[in-house]
């Protein structure tokens, strides 16, 4: 027997045309690339959302065509993510820190046909754009006054122009929910990118998640920013999940550093916001070195690589913000697990709160998870057992653009993430290691993300990464790779000191090996290998 209950597409403009009539006044808050501060409600981001689409429609837009976007956190992008995906187009968000390479090709093999871009960021499609035949049209995010002039892009459109004059008054479409909404590839990190093909059911499915109670409980109190680029998986979510919960949004352009987050933050009142760790440690040592205190934030959700505890520690302690320690993939949209505190958990000792902060998360309803040994078998959630780690759910992919990457999906309906990881008997997870990063010493495995946040603990470190490097005994032992905070002199001999009593003994890196700074890939992650090439001729010392 079947449920009798009605069988209503789940679309991402509904929760624009929601916003628009509920929160027509809540504001998006825009630091804009031409220099001043640009506010409207969402009721102003709908109409300029429909007319941007009509404006689409104008230019030959077909449902299912690709459009591009490479373009920081603010309003008019805001309208893409509203006016591309509400006529059943896709929504493409190119990350602007990936070589000329990476653009040229993640632009072709998604068939972008045209695409958006900032002011300050055009540079990267003339660099590009001979390579690029099928984009027919490139538009400036940027009124006429501004308009750049380029020898190398023919036909340059202006965003403000392209739609003064539509109406705004379309109606979106309907159609099946399955429908491609948004693209995102992979960040290259460990391969060439791959091509993640978001839908309207797994973005509404997966942004009801985000605003529940047990992810970020987003409410009409809130003010929220996603420091978190909306070319990173959607800005984990964020740009939906606001409107969705009538949270007032602030979008912080290019303006990444310390200084700029904080000084947004604090003029806006933001409580919420999101980042991978490298911003956030920007942002505490500006705090530190000023005296400022983050005095309207409550919480934090922080992913994309490990959290140093001590960076944990520091929200607390210094600005009484909770980290949100959150796991995920461009792959689940992102979000699979995140910190949540259990019934009386929250009543615990510091020290205690921030051992479960510490780990991964625990899984979010609609995300299975289990770890299997090389051979496939399941192995026991007991927190000891560590192994591949597969998902299962709604907003998780089901295979990449064009076929690649069928390895990752198991007959029996599994994505595997790359991870390795123990799941807990109370289903928290913690991440040992990206498998192509763990150390296998003596056929054991060392955990590089363990050592990295414990290093990161050491007084004058700044930053600690490691990789294995290959033992004729062992077969690969650690490495750990340092750079100071500036002005300290912490020596190999401190740092190793450091670490006794933190780590397993055998797990002790051979060496230290200092550098002026550590390599990072275009979503802030160490990169790996970047730092194994460096180190490619290096040899650990024999004594
Ligand atoms: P890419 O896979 O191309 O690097 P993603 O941003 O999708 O791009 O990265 C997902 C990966 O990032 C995860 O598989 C995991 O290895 C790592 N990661 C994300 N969040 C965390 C976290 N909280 N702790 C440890 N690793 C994390």
């Amino acid at each position: 027997m079947l449920g009798l209950m009605q069988d209503r597409p789940l679309l991402i403009s509904q929760i624009i045309d929601f916003a628009a009539a509920s929160y027509p006044d809540v504001e998006i808050v825009s630091r804009s690339v031409e220099g001043p501060i640009h506010r409207y409600g969402y009721r102003d981001a709908a109409r300029r959302s429909k007319q941007l689409a009509e404006a689409l429609l104008g230019l030959g837009v077909k449902p299912g065509d690709r459009v591009g976007t490479i373009a920081w956190n603010g309003y008019r992008h805001f309208e893409l993510y509203y006016g591309v995906s509400g006529i059943g187009a896709v929504l493409h968000t190119l990350n602007p820190r990936l070589t000329p390479d990476h653009v040229a090709y993640i632009a072709n093999h998604a068939e972008d046909k045209v695409v958006f871009v900032d002011l300050n960021l055009l540079p990267i499609v003339e660099g590009v754009i001979d390579r690029l035949p099928l984009v027919k049209h490139v538009v400036v995010m940027t009124d006429r006054a501004h308009m750049p002039a380029s020898s190398k892009v023919k036909n340059l459109l202006c965003y403000e122009e392209l739609i003064a004059g539509q109406p705004g008054t379309l109606v979106w479409p309907e159609f099946d929910e399955r429908t491609a909404s948004s693209l995102c590839y992979t960040s290259g990190t460990t391969g060439n990118p791959k091509g993640v093909v978001y839908s309207h059911r797994s973005t509404v499915l997966h942004t009801w998640m985000m605003c529940s109670g047990a992810v970020l409980g987003l409410t009409p109190d809130n003010t929220v920013l996603p420091v978190v680029p909306m070319f990173h998986a959607n800005a984990w979510g964020l740009v939906y999940a606001a409107p969705m919960s009538g949270s007032a949004l602030v979008l912080p352009g290019p303006a990444l550093d310390g200084a700029s987050i904080y000084a947004l933050m604090d003029a806006e009142k933001v409580d919420i916001s999101a980042g991978v760790p490298t911003v956030w440690l920007a942002l505490l040592n500006h705090c530190e070195q000023n005296g400022l205190k983050l005095a309207a934030m409550k919480r934090t959700l922080i992913g994309g690589s490990a959290i140093p505890r001590a960076m944990i520690e520091r929200f607390w302690r210094e600005h009484e913000v909770e980290v949100v320690h959150g796991w995920g993939m461009t792959e689940m949209s992102p979000l699979g697990t995140a910190t949540r505190f259990n019934r009386g958990e929250r009543a615990l000792p510091d020290q205690q709160r921030h051992d479960i902060q510490a780990k991964q998360g625990r899984p979010v309803f609609g995300v299975e998870m289990k770890i299997v040994d090389d051979a496939g078998a399941d192995l026991p959630k007991d927190g000891v057992a560590s192994g591949d780690l597969l998902v299962r759910g709604p907003w998780i992919v089901n295979g990449y653009m064009k076929g690649e990457g069928k390895g990752a999906f198991t007959s029996d309906g599994w994505f595997h993430t790359g991870d390795v990881s123990k799941i807990e008997p109370d289903q928290s997870m913690v991440i040992t290691d990206r498998s192509k990063d763990v150390i296998k010493s003596g056929g054991e495995w060392i955990s590089s993300i363990d050592l990295e946040n414990a290093a990161m603990g050491c007084p004058g470190v700044a930053e600690a990464a490691v990789i294995g490097v290959a033992h004729p005994k062992w077969d690969e032992r650690p490495l750990l790779i340092v750079v100071r905070k500036p002005g300290a002199d912490v020596s190999k001999e401190q740092v190793q000191e450091f670490l006794v009593g933190k780590i397993a003994k055998w797990w002790t890196p051979d060496d230290v090996q200092f550098i002026d700074a550590i390599p990072h890939g275009a979503t802030g992650k160490i990169l790996k290998t970047a730092l194994r090439a460096h180190f490619k001729d290096y040899t650990l010392p024999t004594a």
